[in-house]
Formats: C-alpha cells, structure tokens, sequence
C-alpha cells in the first residue's frame, strides 16, 4: 500500500472563515452631479409610487391590481386574465432593459432606480437627520448607553418604523382599494391577507433598509452575481484611473505633486468614506460596486480644491483607458452593435405592445355549444343551444348585437341583442334554429357575429359548431 505523508497543519492556519463579519459602513453624505441625479430619481421614484395609489380615474382607483374580481385596472386601461399576454411582454421590456442598460453602464439601475438602494439612502438621509453626519455617527455607536443615545436611537428607529409601515400600507394599497383600506387600518378592522403583506412588506423594507443596507446587495441580490456576464471592455464602469492616480500620497497644495514623484491621488479617503457599499474603487472593479458614482463626485470636489483636473475616478470603460481614447471615440464603442441590437428590439417590442394596446378591443367573446344533444322540432328544423361568454372591458354600460352566419336560413330564437354593466363579464344561453334539409347530418360550421350597437366597428366574429343528428 503506497504511503500517504500526513502534513501537520498548525490549527491557526487551518481555520478558513465562512463568515465574514460584518462591518457597519457609515456613508458619508455626498453632494455633487452624480448625487444630485440620485436624489432627482430618488424623489421621482417615490412620488410615483406613494402618489399614484391615490390618484382616481373615472370614480375609481386609477392603479389597482384587483385580485379578487381579477381585473387590473391601468388608468383608462383595464386588463382581465385574458390580457396577461402584457404581463409577459412588460417582464420580457424589463429583462431586455437591464441588458441594455448593463451593457450601456453597468450596475447603474442598482445605484440609481433599485427599491433597495433608494430606500437605503432614504433610511439614510433619516439617520443624518437624527445622529447627524458620518463621525458624529461613529462616536454614537462606539459610546456607552446614555440617555442621549438611547433617545437618538428611539427617534431614528421610530421614523424607520413610521416610514416603513407607510412604505407597506401603500404597497398593500394597490391591491385593495387604498380608501377603503386606510378606512379598514383605521378602524382596526384589516383583513387576515391585508395585514399580513402590509406588516410582511413594512418589515422587510424596515429590515432591508435600515438594517440590511449593502449586504443585500453583496449577498442576496443574484444580479450582482451574473451582471459580468453582460459586461465587456467597452461598458462604462467607475474607474479609478491609477496610471494618473498612483503613487498615491498626501501633499502640500502648492508643490509640484509630479516632482517628488507623486500621482493625483492625496490618499484622502474620502472615496471610501462616501461609498455606500464601503470599498475602495482604487482597487480596481469589484462586484460590490453599484455604479452610484459617489467617489466620482468626492473625488472631483478634492480635485477641484487641488486645483487638479477632475475625473481621477470617472465613468469610463475598459478599452478607452488602456488604448487612452478620447469621449468621442469612447462613446462611439459604447453604442456597438451589441448595444444597437438591445436598443432595436427593445423599441420593436415596445413599438409592437403599443400598437396592441391601441387596437385593444373592448369586447371579447367565448362560445360554447350545450352538450345536450340537438332538439329536432315537429317542422324538422333543428335546434342547437350555445353559451355566449360576453365580456365588456370598457367601465361604460354597453348593448350588444347577436346574429349568425355562415349557415342559410339560421336563426337566434332569444337573445338577438343583450345589455351588460361597465366592466362585466356575463354567460347568456343562445338557441340556434336551422331548417330542415338544409345541412347535412354531422358536424357544420357556423359563426356568431356580437356587434356594440353604438360603436359597430367593435364586433367579434366567434367559429362554433352546428351539430344535425344523424
Ligand atoms: S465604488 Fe463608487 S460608484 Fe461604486 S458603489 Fe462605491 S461610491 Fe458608488
Ligand atoms: S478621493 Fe480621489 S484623491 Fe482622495 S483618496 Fe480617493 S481617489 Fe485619491
């Protein structure tokens, strides 16, 4: 038997971590281009979702997601489970946006539209607001309990609460009518369903948001995972340009920093200090990185008060530093072809969803023929019942035609012309009469013809069956 050497490995070496502690990130607050373009989408992103579950259409919700009576209700747009065709194009628009916005510049969604990255920074903008800025912080928490500090706290987590239970209250908003449901919170009288998606949603965004913060990003989220997969050299990302940067060392303003033998960067810090997910872009791209470009605007403003030129950390791509391509050039590869494609079927399908929903009509039509076998009257003529399933998607009351088709002599013998409510759905037996020795026995085809009697050009032609016994 061959001999296997036994290594001894000292039992401090031989401990691998499986969990890495977390270390709490205490975010500097950032102004500047970048951080202003956050806010703006920040604040457009929150009045939309907020503001919209409020707003009425025609004396009703304009935004509700009725899942009981299964209509959505989209402004003047009202969408039955027939419709749900849309549902799979908006997530296919969804998916062929992120590719393109990846390819395009990375991670910026995350950094600039995702629900957690925008509640983040606004449990954040609390935080300030109530412990005050990044140091102030960091001597808070490393304080022993004091009346103050457990005050600080107390406020801070009751706002988080108070916004969190908003955040919740809303989202369950749009499923069930928001009136009736703050009526319902109001009176203590919520549902089993309602409350728990309304606490479920508070606490995950209480959790995600003020607790959670850029772990989720790090170790939840799997488009952190698979996004370099839609990355390549000509995809802007946040760079950090060490060939201008390095050596990296502080200063004095006034010296000639390239004399001793110095780079751009002052090895100040504060790129570090202003990131949200608490790297340090210096080290070259990482996974953690949500393009949010806070270190671009930090580092401008100290570049600025060097009276360097800015852009030492800057929104650009692989190839454009290595083969040191100016903006134009740059630009030129960032729309290539595998972007054009993107951007041409995304408009395509846009385009095609558009064109579908204009011509949207607001009837639709199921016919079903009765199993029982046909009727055969004393004259011979034959008789045959169907079930008209007639749905009106418009919230006006409408009058409909009936008639058939396709078979000579057929006549309905009830229901030639039916009424239905605003956004109904109704069934109406129908009675078919052909005469005698017209068809042959078997199977036959026919067609029903359902017309809006105000609007003519809304009209269905439905194939059914006219069954003659043999
Ligand atoms: S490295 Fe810069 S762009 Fe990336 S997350 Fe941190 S601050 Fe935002
Ligand atoms: S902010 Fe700019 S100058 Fe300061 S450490 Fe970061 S890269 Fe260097």
């Amino acid at each position: 038997m061959k001999h296997i050497p036994i290594i001894q490995v000292p039992i401090e070496e031989a401990e691998l971590a499986l969990f890495e502690e977390r270390r709490k990130i205490y975010p500097r607050a950032q102004s500047g281009w970048f951080s202003s373009r956050r806010w703006i989408l920040v604040l457009f992103t929150q009045i939309l979702f907020y503001g919209t579950a409020w707003l009425n259409w025609n004396g009703r919700q304009a935004v509700l997601f009725d899942l009981v009576a299964r209509k959505f209700y989209i402004f003047g747009l009202v969408l039955w489970p027939q419709d749900f065709i849309y549902l799979a194009v908006l997530l296919v628009i969804s998916a062929l946006s992120l590719f393109l916005f990846t390819a395009i510049a990375g991670r910026v969604f995350c950094g600039y539209a995702c629900p957690q990255t925008v509640y983040t920074e606004i449990f954040l903008w609390i935080e300030r607001l109530v412990e005050g800025e990044r140091n102030a912080r960091v001597k808070l928490d490393a304080a022993p309990l004091s009346v103050r500090k457990f005050s600080l706290k107390f406020v801070k987590h009751f706002l988080w609460i108070i916004l969190a239970l908003w955040t919740g209250f809303t989202f369950v908003g749009y499923f069930t009518p928001i009136h009736e449901l703050a009526i319902e919170v109001g009176n203590f009288t919520l549902g089993p369903w309602e409350t728990f998606w309304f606490l479920f949603y508070a606490f995950a965004t209480y959790g995600n948001a003020g607790w959670m913060r850029e772990q989720v990003c790090k170790y939840m989220c799997p488009y952190a995972r698979f996004q370099s997969a839609m990355f390549d050299k000509d995809t802007l990302i946040v760079t950090y340009d060490s060939e201008r940067g390095d050596p990296r060392g502080s200063r004095n303003k006034k010296v000639d920093f390239k004399a001793q033998g110095l780079g751009s960067c002052v090895d100040c810090g504060i790129c570090v200090q202003v990131c949200p997910t608490g790297i340090d872009i210096r080290n070259g791209l990482q996974y953690e990185c949500i393009a949010c470009g806070a270190c671009i605007d930090g580092c401008d403003q100290v570049m600025d008060k060097m009276g360097y030129d800015r852009g030492l950390i800057r929104y650009t791509t692989e190839h454009a530093l290595v083969k040191k391509l100016d903006d134009k050039a740059m630009w030129k590869r960032v729309f290539r072809a595998r972007t054009l494609i993107y951007g041409s079927l995304l408009g395509l399908i846009i385009l095609l969803a558009a064109a579908s929903l204009a011509m949207h009509l607001p009837l639709k039509v199921d016919v079903m023929r009765d199993r029982g076998m046909p009727k055969i009257t004393e004259m011979g003529a034959i008789e045959n019942v169907y079930r008209l399933q007639v749905m009106n998607t418009r919230e006006l009351p409408r009058r409909y035609s009936i008639e058939v088709a396709g078979v000579p002599g057929a006549v309905i013998l009830n229901n030639t012309a039916i009424d239905l409510s605003a956004a109904t759905t109704k069934a109406f037996p129908i009675r078919v009469r052909v005469p005698a020795n017209v068809l042959p026995a078997g199977s036959n085809r026919l067609r029903f013809v359902i017309k809006d009697i105000d609007a003519p050009e809304v009209n269905v032609t439905e194939k059914a069956v006219f069954l003659v016994p043999r």
